[in-house]
Formats: structure tokens, sequence, C-alpha cells
């Protein structure tokens, strides 16, 4: 049997539940990879160049295997019907994706007649062994994690294919036109994410930030820093493409923790892990309500629309010296911390009154860890329109400002 293996947000080959579901079903797989036009053209030049990075490391790992990756550009479903044509199947395996829009590419290619043989990744929690989905998700994070951590059964990381046995006919590589000049950007000398895009990467990144630097065991301490690589995990990107799963990192975790030291720090980037695998379950539940200028939870989102005053906040122009060095941050380099995050947001939607939404969709251009998930049900907590039970989560940006950067050492940085 010939099916067609389109990977999305899973350009891994250890930890894939459906490409081994697909090689275990014995079909002659050929591997796709679709740049699609919808995110592509948007993105800017930090997100363009991980992703490019990601794949061309995807197809190494399956040349060493001993199969091809096709890369095409466009419209998924277009793009996707024409191969099956080719190479003459109806079948394609692909993960099950948590958001709107990707939601709506699947039901329009089983609509037109292919067969979807869709599974669920990129959760820490599967939802096949949880109630979450479908089922009860409570409305608040606390709620959610209690019940998680009472039951927390993580799936064991599986083993990876040995050999592939692909359908090398077709080989197409549409290659984008910056695509060469983007992989040889240098990042800023600045940047704390200064890392490649690829599943090979991703590891090195984990050993580095557990085996070697021990840097998670004060990660508690040192998660709203600003300056630097280690003072976070850095795995968001990776996780966002799928280069690594939730499982790798929190089987990582647990052998890190019987070996060396298991503490508040370790603790809480399952935590994080949690907050991440809480926002895919937000995302399901809500569809495109997630998405709407008043989000889902009945309150109204009270903006006064300014394209000057949006255009400032994203440029880095706002006089607040604070939002300004973490917008300018984003545009240099694709990263933000998560500190800085919450209070451009917030300064966003609460002291310039914009629609949280122009927001959302300016991180989407720019961040290397785009998420729909993480990303648009985090704009709505921070607008007040999505899970936040607080009335207002307005940030003092000053205050902050004198909490986190006290020396005033990253607003020099990004001066
Ligand atoms: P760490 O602090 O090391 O955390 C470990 C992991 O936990 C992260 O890699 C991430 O996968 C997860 N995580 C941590 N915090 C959150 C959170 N608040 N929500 C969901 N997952 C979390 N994260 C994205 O991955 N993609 C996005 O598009 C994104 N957009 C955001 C937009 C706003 C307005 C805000 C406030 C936060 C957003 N985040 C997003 C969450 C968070 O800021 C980043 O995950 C984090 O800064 C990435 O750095 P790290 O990997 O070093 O995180």
């Amino acid at each position: 049997m010939k099916a067609i293996y389109w990977f999305r947000s899973d350009l891994r080959i250890a930890d894939n539940p459906n490409l081994n579901g697909a090689i275990e079903k014995g079909a002659q797989l050929t591997f796709v990879y679709v740049l699609e036009d919808r995110n592509w053209s948007k993105a800017a030049e930090w997100r363009r160049k991980f992703i490019l990075e990601s794949v061309v490391e995807l197809r190494e790992r399956l040349l060493g295997l001993g199969s091809v990756l096709i890369l095409l550009h466009g419209d998924a479903q277009q793009r996707l019907t024409e191969l099956c044509e080719q190479i003459g199947t109806h079948t394609i395996y692909a993960m099950r994706e948590p958001a709107w829009d990707e939601q709506q590419i699947e039901e329009r290619l089983s609509s037109s007649g292919l067969h979807l043989k869709l599974g669920w990744d990129g959760f820490l929690l599967h939802p096949e062994d949880h109630l979450f989905w479908p089922g009860q998700l409570p409305d608040i994070f606390t709620a959610f994690r209690g019940k998680a951590e009472k039951n927390l059964a993580v799936r064991p990381v599986m083993s990876e294919p040995k050999m592939l046995v692909g359908n090398n006919t077709a080989t197409p590589w549409e290659w984008p036109e910056d695509g060469d000049a983007l992989l040889v950007t240098e990042p800023d000398t600045r940047s704390a994410f200064p890392f490649k895009g690829g599943e090979v990467e991703a590891s090195r990144r984990l050993h580095h930030y557990l085996w070697g630097s021990d840097a998670v065991a004060s990660y508690f301490d040192t998660r709203n820093g600003l300056i630097g690589s280690d003072y976070s995990t850095k795995l968001s990107a990776w996780l966002a493409l799928g280069c690594i799963s939730p499982r790798q990192v929190y089987a990582e975790l647990r052998h890190y923790e019987r070996l060396r030291t298991a503490n508040k720090s370790t603790y809480w980037v399952v935590f994080e892990l949690l907050w991440r695998d809480y926002f895919r379950y937000v995302a399901l539940r809500h569809g495109r309500a997630l998405f709407a200028r008043n989000g889902f939870n009945g309150k109204r989102a009270n903006a006064k629309p300014d394209q000057e005053v949006s255009d400032a906040w994203k440029r880095g122009r706002t006089g607040d010296a604070f939002v300004d060095a973490n917008m300018r941050e984003l545009l240099a380099t694709g990263f933000m911390s998560n500190r800085g995050r919450q209070n451009v947001a917030s300064f966003l939607v609460h002291d310039l009154r914009q629609d949280w939404r122009e927001g959302a969709d300016w991180f989407e251009r720019h961040l290397i860890d785009y998420d729909p998930c993480s990303n648009w049900c985090n704009w709505a907590y921070v607008a007040g329109v999505g899970n936040d039970p607080r009335p207002d989560r307005r940030f003092n940006t000053q205050r902050q400002a004198e909490m986190y950067d006290a020396d005033g050492a990253y607003r020099a940085l990004w001066q």
C-alpha cells in the first residue's frame, strides 16, 4: 500500500507516534513537508530561518534512514491532493493539530475524498489518556493542574525507526528563493536564542540545560531573566515545530532528577509544560472563538484601535523603555522572554488600549517559537478574554522594570 506521511508540527524522527504508526501499517511512504503560504508568507526572517533549518535537518535524518523528504510550497490542500494523484494513493498519515485553522485543512482534505489517518502528538498528557478532551476541561489552569498532577500519566518515549521503506520516486524540493540567504544569516550577538532549528539541535540544547550546565536545577530562580541563554530552557521553538516532544523533555528531566537533583526548579519545568498542554486543550475546546475579538469567556474587549499607536509598539517606540527594549529584541532576534511577553502584551492592551489580536498577529509573524495555542491563548489570557480568573491583569511596566531589570542592563542592551 502506498501512502503519504505529511510532517506538520512533528518535525522529528524520534518519539514520533504517528510516523511509527504509519510504518507499522507497512505502508510504502512518501514523506512530505509543505511550506504553507498562509504561514510562510507572513513569517518574518528569524521564524523562516528556524523552520528551514528544521526541515533541512529532517531531510538529512530521513536520508540517513534511506528515504527522501519532499518539500512543497503553497496551499496544503492543493499540493497534497496533487501529490496523492501523482503517487497514486488516497491515504495521508499525519498528526492531528489542535488549533482551528489547521483543523480546517484536515476537514477540507477529508471532504475532498482523501483518507486522513490522524493521531495526536505534541501533548505531554495524551488526550486519550485523560478526561480533558473530549470531556471536562477546567476553566482555570490551577484546577487543570490539580487534576493533571493527581494522575500524571505521561506515555513513555518510543524507540525510533532504524530504517524507513520510502517511496523515493518523487523528489521535488521547492526551496524558497530566500532560503539560502536565510540559512547563512548570523544571529544578533545579543540574542538569548542563538540556536538552530532541528531535532539534533533540540536534543543538544536539552542535554546542555540539564546535564551540561545543571541550569535546570536553578530554573525557578532564573526563569524571569532577560539576558543570556540559560535563564530558561529555550526549548519552546523546538517544541513548537515538534523537533522534540514534551514526552522526551519529561523523560530526560525525570532521569536527571533520579541521578542528580529533584527540586522546585525541576518540578517547575514540568509545571510550565502543563501550561503548554492546558492551552492546547483550551484551543481544542474553543475552536474559532479563540481568535474572536471578545475571545471566549463572555467579556467584552475594550479597544480604541489606532494604527500609529500599535505601529509604535511594534517598532519599539512607545517611550516606555522596558516595553521598547523587549519589542526591539523580538524584531532583532525572533525571541522574547516570558517576562517580556507578559509586559508588552499587557502594555498594548491595557495601557495603549489596542486590539489584543493585533499583538497576537505580530507575535505570530515574528516569534521563532510561534505556536497557535500558546500564542493566542496567552494573549487572550493577558487581554482578559481568555482563561484568567482575575478581572484585570495589567502589569505596571515601570515597576516590572525595577524588579527584573534593576540595573537597567537589559534596557541598555536593546536601546
Ligand atoms: P521556559 O520558561 O523554559 O518554559 C519551558 C517550556 O514550557 C517552554 O519551552 C514552553 O513550551 C512552556 N511554557 C512556558 N511558559 C508557557 C506559557 N505561558 N504558555 C505556554 N507554554 C509555556 N510560547 C510558545 O511556545 N509559543 C508562543 O507563540 C508563545 N506566545 C506567547 C505570547 C504571550 C503574550 C505570552 C505571555 C507568552 C507566550 N508564550 C509562547 C509562552 C512563553 O512565553 C514561552 O513559551 C517561553 O518564554 C519560551 O521560553 P523557554 O522555552 O525558555 O520557556
